[in-house]
């Protein structure tokens, strides 16, 4: 297997590439200009040489100018150094020149991809980019199909509004035409299983009732009441999920957040508990939906034992809609598959990956149940999958990938296709996503992202795998740092959890402190001290975010944690909720920027300095 110079896809921490990127910037550009003077070469010039000359035309230049430089002065001042090893914040990095280049390029063109004909070049791109991604993910590219949305919220809001939708269909038809569903009471109606339902539909497709189907179903007939049951998700859950059921009219009540294990992933057993519960009572369960990578921790569900659950509750007539949220760790797939898009075995996995010198010898991943969990993600009905994070392409690209295409006309409002014309791309993108006009951009960017990185192992792999291995190496140095000195006192630091994935989350304590809010109040000052306040960006030599564990949002899931920095379980339960220092490693450049062993000395260096002025700043206080 021949795996692609992850070094020689980026600008680079340095601007490396910049002939390149400028070279081929400059000729794209060229390109465009003479597009446009060779449409109608015939045609005159709309501004002729002399009115250029004109006192406005050449102030109205001026003032673009003007505003380009404020623009520009203002980027440089205050934007974030993605680019950065020094950045081990939120889910950024540098992204792929491929991908940079091909979006600026387009965005001369601006294409809308809403419809067909405003996107002639780049509508083909996205329905492409889609069964690309689902390719990767493991779906039959035959049946599959999915799209770019803006983000990955609006990927989730999509999946759940075809679930809704969906959930209602068998109640419909009943409606409509009972001799379809015969001998099925309400409850077996509302647990058919996703693949049934989408037979059902195409049953009154064929005895032409499925228009007056889809008027009764709940998108004409609205969420009145509650019958079509809860959403059950895990309480790590990203906050889209919660603005989702309420656009969708579900309501905040019915979706119950089931709670996580220390490994920060959804507890199956409560998880199967609540689903008995709600099945005693007889109330449906509308979706159930599992996330790989959480946003906060980066921990990835165990899939497999969902499905196996699902699996086990079809045998007694209970079903539900099983989405994936893997807007963050979807593409960690391509680390799964070999160059013939395989998902590799698990006997030799790791020995291969440390082959491909993807991951170095002494990085052990994956966990066998993180491993599981990636190959089962087929067996989901839908997945949200973000190009704009772990795909490295520039914003706005989400993605939604549906396992069955058949779900369109539950969410469709005119035909899918044009038919007539006998044409696979859609006429009218827009009449069957939640959005409206959209970028063609960004289809090109994700598009030229894909065709210049294979999506396995020996393309994304590449680039993902040295994220993964600079999580586990910042993971390993935060083990066994273990106490420090700072401005004449003692610390310690303490990882949350060996990392699912790339993200490391971690808090500091001072050594004999027990208080739970001095712990948390001190790593707020860390944090303070790490992150952009004011600018120049220049200033700042360590970026990072940072997140709040609580007993609301976790359970007791972080207790654990905190009695590992000294912080009694009588604390914990008096103040319930931990505040922690979070660092996505998407950079492919900290295992590569100088050394990583000079790169975390570098970091305790300037750790201990921050503590040090945050430790004279109390002492100051003191004194006054
Ligand atoms: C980032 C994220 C989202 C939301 O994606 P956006 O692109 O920011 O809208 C949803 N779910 C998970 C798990 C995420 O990490």
């Amino acid at each position: 297997m021949k795996k692609i110079n992850v070094d020689a896809l980026f600008l680079g921490p340095k601007s490396e590439n910049r002939k390149f990127f400028k070279e081929m910037l400059d000729f794209m550009m060229d390109e465009h200009i003479h597009w446009r003077r060779d449409f109608h070469p015939e045609d005159e010039p709309a501004v002729s040489i002399s009115e250029q000359q004109d006192k406005d035309y050449m102030e109205t230049l001026e003032k673009t100018e003007e505003v380009l430089l404020e623009l520009t002065n203002k980027l440089k001042v205050s934007s974030m150094p993605w680019f950065s090893p020094r950045y081990l914040g939120h889910m950024n990095s540098d992204t792929l020149m491929a991908a940079n280049l091909a979006y600026m390029a387009t965005m001369l063109y601006n294409p809308n991809n809403v419809a067909f004909e405003g996107s002639p070049a780049t509508g083909p791109l996205e329905i492409e980019v889609g069964l690309q991604l689902a390719r990767m993910l493991g779906y039959d590219t035959r049946k599959s199909w999915g799209h770019i949305t803006c983000d990955g919220t609006i990927a989730n809001y999509e999946s759940i509004w075809v679930a809704r939708n969906l959930k209602s269909i068998p109640l419909a038809v009943k409606k409509v035409e009972p001799g379809l569903v015969k001998d099925m009471d309400d409850w077996q109606l509302l647990n058919m299983t996703p693949d049934r339902v989408l037979d059902l539909v195409d049953e009154a497709k064929a005895a032409g009732i499925f228009d007056k189907v889809r008027d009764y179903s709940v998108r004409g007939v609205g969420m009145l009441n509650e019958r079509l049951g809860k959403v059950l998700v895990p309480q790590s859950k990203h906050y889209s999920w919660t603005k989702a059921v309420d656009v969708l009219g579900i309501g905040n009540d019915n979706m119950l957040s089931i709670q996580v294990d220390e490994n920060f992933r959804m507890d199956i057993n409560h998880l199967k508990n609540t689903i008995d519960g709600l099945i005693s009572k007889k109330i449906p369960i509308l979706a159930v939906m599992a996330v790989v990578g959480t946003t906060e921790e980066g921990a990835v569900d165990e899939l497999q034992e969902i499905v196996e659950l699902r699996r086990e509750y079809e045998k007694h007539g209970v079903s539900f809609y099983l989405h994936v949220d893997a807007a963050y760790g979807g593409y960690a797939r391509t680390v799964f598959l070999n160059d013939k898009n395989e998902f590799m075995g698990w006997d030799n996995l790791k020995e291969t990956l440390h082959d491909l010198d993807i991951l170095h010898q002494e990085t052990d991943w994956p966990a066998k149940e993180v491993y599981e969990a990636f190959k089962a993600m087929p067996e989901a009905d839908s997945i949200t999958i973000d190009p704009h994070k772990m795909g490295y392409v520039p914003y706005a690209a989400g993605a939604v990938v549906f396992k069955d295409k058949r779900v369109l006309d539950l969410v469709s409002y005119f035909a899918a296709y044009i038919e007539e014309k006998g044409a696979s791309d859609p006429e009218l993108l827009g009449s069957y996503i939640l959005e409206g006009s959209k970028a063609g951009a960004a289809a090109a960017a994700v598009w030229a992202a894909h065709l210049v990185v294979p999506l396995n192992v020996t393309g994304y792999g590449a680039i993902i795998g040295r994220g993964i291995e600079g999580a586990n190496r910042f993971y390993n140095s935060l083990i066994t740092e273990k106490n420090f000195d700072a401005g004449g006192r003692r610390f310690k630091v303490e990882p949350l959890t060996k990392p699912d994935f790339n993200i490391v989350d971690f808090s500091f304590n001072e050594i004999g402190n027990s208080s739970l809010k001095m712990m948390n109040e001190f790593n707020r000052k860390i944090y303070d001290l790490c992150s952009f306040h004011a600018g120049p960006v220049y200033a700042d030599d360590w970026i990072t975010s940072k997140t709040d564990l609580s007993i609301k949002n976790y359970g007791d899931a972080p207790q654990e944690f905190t009695s590992r920095l000294g912080i009694t379980e009588r604390e914990w339960e008096q103040v319930h909720d931990v505040y922690v220092l979070r660092s996505c490693v998407l950079t492919p450049f900290l295992v590569k920027h100088t050394t990583y062993e000079a790169y975390w000395r570098n970091f305790m260096k300037t750790m201990r300095k921050k503590i040090a002025r945050i430790v004279e700043s109390e002492s100051l206080k003191k004194a006054a």
